[in-house]
């Protein structure tokens, strides 16, 4: 497995239920070691970039609104494999299909409002990496 890095988001949902401890307790169990991380609250029309991907989709202005209600962690979690490891740790989106023990079925309270982002591959991950961080602020 090779040393990777992937972008995560403790979503509003979890911030505000102060939940970003135990939530990063969950990566660093798993072996990801949070080498970036910020507090930021995002506008809508922020969220809606970082989303772009889903512009087409039913729950796209849903979602954009529900990002930018309150604060989010944004970080850069490292490890090995540390793209689907994240994913692992973090559960199914919608957390009825999550698995026992995973963030989303722990925390999550609905399938939009599901506590934690993940980037899914190398390429969204060196993009999300580069939306929100410079590099100077990854310190492996
Ligand atoms: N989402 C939603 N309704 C859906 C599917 C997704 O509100 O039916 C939201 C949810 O917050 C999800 C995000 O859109 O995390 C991005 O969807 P994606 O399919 O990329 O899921 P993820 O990669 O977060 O598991
Ligand atoms: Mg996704």
């Amino acid at each position: 497995m090779p040393l990777e890095r992937t972008f995560s988001i403790i979503k509003p949902d979890a911030t505000r239920r102060n939940l970003t401890g135990k939530i990063n307790a969950k990566f660093e169990e798993a072996g990801l070691r949070i080498i970036a991380q910020k507090r930021i609250h995002l506008s809508k029309a922020q969220a809606g970039v970082f989303y772009k991907v889903h512009a087409e989709r039913p729950f796209y202005d849903e979602l954009c609104q529900f990002m930018a209600s309150e604060p989010i962690i944004c970080q850069v979690l490292e490890g090995e494999g540390a793209i689907s490891k994240n994913r692992e740790v973090m559960g199914a989106t919608n957390p009825a299909d999550a698995a026992v023990g995973t963030i989303r079925a722990d925390f999550a309270e609905s399938v939009g409002e599901n506590s934690v982002h993940g980037s899914d591959a190398p390429e969204t991950a060196a993009e999300e990496i580069a939306y929100f961080f410079s590099g100077l602020e990854l310190v492996g």
